[in-house]
């Protein structure tokens, strides 16, 4: 419960973070002062990368206008890692989850970074 209506609960570390503080293992393919990224545990296609910014921002509706360089520069990330993986010609798709209706696992930011072979239709329609 929350003392008073104004009072914002503090956002709940997830296993990113332990993965952003190597603490745990993952197959992190680059880190710089700002994000991480490293591969998806349980992958849904040849890559799948998630790009993750250091500091915890649990969900897209929790990004400010003082994130703007940095959800900026999680896209610069995620095209130089697009060329590297070698799947910048043939294309690849982003993706941001957001709470229970996107489907969001962790209650840390991350862009999928997903490419490698056909994607298909973003959406499969179920209604
Ligand atoms: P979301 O559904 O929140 O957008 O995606 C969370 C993603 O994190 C999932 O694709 C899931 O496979 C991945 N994931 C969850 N736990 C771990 C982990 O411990 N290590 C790695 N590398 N990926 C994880």
């Amino acid at each position: 419960m929350l003392d008073s209506p104004d009072e914002t609960p503090m956002p709940t570390e997830t296993i990113f973070s332990k993965i952003i503080r190597r603490e745990i293992p993952a197959d992190i393919v680059y880190q710089d002062e700002q994000v991480t990224a490293f591969r998806d545990i349980n992958p849904q296609a040849p890559v799948h990368i998630l790009i993750v910014p250091n500091q915890l921002i649990p969900t897209a509706n929790d990004v400010t206008p003082d994130d703007e360089q940095l959800i900026g520069h999680m896209f610069v990330v995620a095209r130089t890692l697009a060329a590297q993986e070698g799947i910048a010609e043939n294309g690849y798709r982003l993706l941001v989850n957001c709470n229970r209706d996107g489907g969001q696992e962790v209650y840390h930011l991350h862009l999928h970074l997903l490419g490698g072979r056909r994607l298909g239709p973003m959406l499969v329609r179920q209604n």
